[in-house]
Parts: C-alpha cells; structure tokens; sequence
C-alpha cells in the first residue's frame, strides 16, 4: 500500500477529522496507487493519520475512509460502514417510517462520494468518488442486506465524477426492478422515476419543508415556484389550499405531476393549475395579471455550484425573491430556498432581505428551514450544509 505523505502543517485538517486532502496538501506519495486504492495519509515527519481513497485526477487527491490507522479497508470494512448509515435511519422515528429515505449521505456518513436513496423495494446508488467507485460490489451487497431491498440501480451520472476521471455509469446493477415505482410521503404518493428524473429520481431533501407547507396552506392561496413533479404543490392541497399554481420549465416534470394528481383521488385536482413557463417570466406574468398569494414557495435548481458563481447567484435569487414578495398578500409567507454551496445561509439571508427592503416591505423570519435529517451535516464538514430555507411573513 502506498503512502501520502501530508507537506508540513497540512496535517491540521485531517486531525480535526475532515476528510478531504486537497492537491496542495500533498507532498509526495510513496509507492503506487490507482484511482481507488487506498493510501495511509501520513504527516510530514511520517506519522499514520487516516487511511484513504485516493483520486489522482481529482483537486480533492484523497478522501478518508477512517481516522483509526489500524483499521484495513475490505469488503467488510464498507459493508459495515453501509450498514451503520442504514441503521441510524432506522433509529430515527421520522424517518425509519417514510418509503422514500435517503440512506448514505456521503461525507456526514463516513462515505465519501456515495450517495444512496431508498425509494419503498429499490435503492438507487449515486458514486461520485475513486473510492466510491472502486467498491461498487461491496457498497451494493452492503445495501442489499442491510435493506432486503428487491432492486439497486446506479445513477452515477453526475458531473462530478467527471473531476474523478469517471464516465457517467447508469442501469440495473441488482435485482429486478417493479413497473411502477410509487413513494408515499406525509399522506401523498408521488411517482419516482429513479432511471429519468432528477437526482436519483426525487428530491428527498425538501420533505420536512414540504410537510410544512402542507400545515401553512389550509385555506390559502399558493404558489409553487419551479414545482419539479408537484411534490410542495400537492403537499398544499392535502393541507387544504384553496388553490394551487405550480410553475416549471420541464414538461416531462410536469407529466409526472399530473400523474402525480391522478395517483391521488382524495386531492381536489381542481383547485391545481400547472403551468409550462420560464419562473423568471412568470412571476412578471402574474404580477401583470394582477395575482396575489398567500403562501409562495421558491426553490430554484442550484443557481451557484461554487462559490465562483456566487455573484451572478445573489442576482438571481435577488431577482426571484423580490419578484415573490411582491406578489405576496399582506400576512403572507414566502418559503424561499437555495441549495447553492457556494451561498452561505448568512449570504441567503442577507440577498433575501435586500429584496424585502427593495419591494419596501416589512418581513420576518418564522422559520430557518434545511435538509430533512437523512441528509445529516458531518461536525467536521460543514461545507455539506447546501440547503437553506427562510420562510418570511410579511
Ligand atoms: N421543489 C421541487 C424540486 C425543485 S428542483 C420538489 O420539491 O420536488 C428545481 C426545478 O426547477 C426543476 O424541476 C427544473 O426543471 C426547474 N427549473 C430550472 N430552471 C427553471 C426556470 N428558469 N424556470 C422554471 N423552472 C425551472
């Protein structure tokens, strides 16, 4: 096995237990390595700190697998790790119910590049990482037997894996898949399309937030703002919205969210508009049509993949927010995400209310919203924290 050896004083990272080792951070490697293998991460005067995968091709050049040097990394080793993650779902009464859940969140699980989610009988694994990707076969067997699930798909189509070297990996890698793959969340089935859609198929992160819509929504007037497949939106009529309007630009987005409707007879489907439009123009649209809501939600795709694109980000969701409040009713609230790592909440809360004061109106913060809690934030990774929510009343 081979050695990285840390340039002097780059040890302190590793010893507050982050697991990455960037490009500068690494003096020589002693030995060889292919992309995956593991290497010990030593200090400049060569004492063991972490074993790791390492990634020639990417900035970060090595992710740590543990901090226990006397720990080898097998087969064993990342099934145990898999099934741990399973298991803190499963300890968490908010989660071990829910169909969908996702069950490894990279880096906060001690699982460098691997992401995986569980929609009711299939898994759906995302490998980002050399690591991740050179232990596929024990990643999936660990998934199969913590979960006794009946399908694992792979979904490593990110663009990250591109900084790895990788090419992006699709299909059935176990098991068989159903016809139709349903969820239920909070009361509301939703289709999940794990081949076709977003993400690994859904977007999981945003269930609490949008549990909480559904409380905010009896009796008002709501808009959904880029609605993906409908999930905030029929959160809102199964919380007893007077009416919905859901904007995407995806029609195939928006065939699922009808779909969606359909999936569930108990919702008034009548009280649901959905609209095929740009969010940037329709909101202008509505404001000419003179509209007013009592409940908007906005959550825009990432507008800032890193903190390079932040300018440009701040404008635009500058743009939206103010956009929304200018539409909102008096009383009402605007739940407004970002899920842009390169927008910090401190950012996000500073361009939101900039775009209160230029709309000059008066708002408050009811509530600081975030990730559902199966997408837990590593101590020592606080760069994992990308979703930030604000509901604002004016
Ligand atoms: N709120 C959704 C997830 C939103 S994902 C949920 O809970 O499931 C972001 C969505 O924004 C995607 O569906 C994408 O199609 C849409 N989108 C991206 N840019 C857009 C734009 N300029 N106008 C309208 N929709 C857009």
């Amino acid at each position: 096995m081979a050695d990285l050896i840390l340039k002097p004083g780059k040890e302190r990272s590793v010893m507050r237990r982050h697991p990455w080792i960037f490009a500068g951070s690494v003096d020589r490697l002693e030995g060889r390595a292919r992309a995956g293998d593991t290497v010990l991460v030593k200090d400049a005067g060569g004492k063991p700190l972490a074993r790791a995968a390492w990634s020639p091709e990417s900035q970060i050049r090595a992710r740590v697998w543990t901090f226990d040097c006397e720990q080898s990394i097998d087969h064993a080793f990342i099934k145990r790790a898999v099934a741990a993650s399973v298991a803190r779902r499963a300890a968490h009464p908010w989660l071990a119910t829910q169909d969908g859940v996702r069950l490894i969140h990279g880096e906060s699980d001690g699982l460098p590049g691997v992401i995986a989610d569980r929609y009711g009988p299939v898994v759906v694994v995302q490998l980002t990482s050399a690591g991740a990707d050179k232990w596929r076969e024990a990643i999936v067997a660990g998934l199969v037997q913590a979960t006794g699930c009946s399908a694992v798909y792979e979904r490593s189509d990110s663009d990250v894996r591109k900084l790895e070297g990788f090419g992006p990996v699709s299909g059935l890698v176990f098991g068989e898949m159903p016809e139709q793959l349903t969820i239920v969340e909070n009361g509301v089935r939703m289709e999940v399309d794990v081949a076709g859609g977003h993400k690994t198929g859904f977007y999981l992160d945003q269930r609490d937030n949008r549990l909480l819509t559904g409380q905010l929504a009896a009796g008002r007037d709501v808009l959904n703002c880029f609605c993906y497949t409908g999930g905030f939106s029929l959160q809102a009529l199964a919380g007893g919205a007077k009416s919905v309007i859901s904007i995407d630009s995806s029609g195939p987005a928006l065939a699922t969210a009808a779909r969606n409707v359909a999936l569930n007879p108990q919702l008034d489907a009548a009280r649901a508009e959905w609209r095929e439009d740009d969010v940037f123009q329709a909101l202008r649209t509505l404001k000419t049509e003179g509209r007013k809501f009592d409940l908007i939600v906005l959550d825009p795709p990432k507008f800032a993949p890193s903190a390079a694109h932040a300018d440009r980000a701040a404008r635009a969701y500058k743009d939206i927010n103010l956009l929304g409040f200018r539409l909102l009713n008096p009383g009402g609230i605007l739940m407004t995400y970002s899920c842009s790592g390169g927008i910090g909440l401190e950012l996000f809360q500073k361009i939101v209310a900039g775009a209160a004061a230029d709309v000059g109106i008066e708002a408050r913060i009811l509530h600081r919203l975030s990730a559902s809690p199966d997408h837990p934030i590593g101590l020592a990774v606080p760069e994992g924290e990308y979703l930030k929510g604000l509901a604002c009343q004016v």
